[in-house]
């Protein structure tokens, strides 16, 4: 019988990824986003690490649901700004979540930093807890740089400004397709690290 998990989030890129490694990784579990699940009151992201905002965002789903619940809580850590925006990248430019204000200030704030010292890179971490408590986190990172302007109409967030050492040539993530980038993304890494743990969650093993 496929068994049902949440992803505590409203971003269908963010679901679709996850469904699209859960296939890939041949698990028969359905994912739902908080779409397909009842309401409740989201929680404040009060931590100061990834892990720790994705544990709070995980408890709150796996309480309201009843479900295996996972989380992701993600960034991007811009070495000349000592690792900054760090947790706080979907509100870099203020309160709300403007992508374009967020990365437009990002680029103003290092357009006096020269390669070879525009490095970053995106870190998620993934929370997984389950109804009766057990909780559990994993990290992924994508080491790159700083580009000097936006390229790309693809993905979201800082995509646009940001070149992976990974990648292919010179291209943003925001100009990779959607399968490229999971298979070397922060997102992607966290996910698949922590995937083993779902399915012997769900196995009733772990
Ligand atoms: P979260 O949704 O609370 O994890 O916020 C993460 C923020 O970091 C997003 O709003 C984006 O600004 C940024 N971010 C995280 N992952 C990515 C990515 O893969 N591409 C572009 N921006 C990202």
């Amino acid at each position: 019988m496929t068994t049902s998990v949440v992803l505590a989030t409203n971003n269908a890129k963010k679901l679709a990824e996850l469904r699209r490694i859960v296939v890939e990784e041949g698990l028969d579990i359905e994912v739902l986003g908080l779409g397909d699940v009842a309401t409740f009151p989201e929680p404040a992201e009060t931590e100061w690490t990834f892990e720790g905002n994705a544990l709070i965002k995980a408890r709150a789903a796996a309480q309201h649901t009843g479900l295996v619940a996972l989380a992701d809580d993600s960034g991007i850590c811009v070495d000349a700004l000592n690792q900054m925006p760090g947790v706080r990248s979907a509100r870099w430019a203020g309160p709300q979540h403007d992508d374009l204000a967020n990365l437009d200030l990002l680029l103003a704030q290092i357009s006096d930093v020269r390669d070879p010292h525009r490095t970053a890179r995106f870190v998620a971490a993934m929370a997984l807890v389950t109804p009766d408590g057990r909780e559990f986190t994993s990290r992924g990172e994508m080491p790159g740089r700083i580009t000097g302007a936006p390229r790309g109409e693809g993905g979201f967030g800082y995509d646009p400004i940001f070149v992976p050492d990974d990648g292919e040539a010179d291209l943003t993530t925001a100009q990779m397709t959607p399968e490229a980038k999971d298979t070397i993304s922060h997102r992607g890494k966290a996910v698949r690290a922590i995937i083993g743990t779902l399915a012997s969650v769900i196995g009733g093993e772990a």
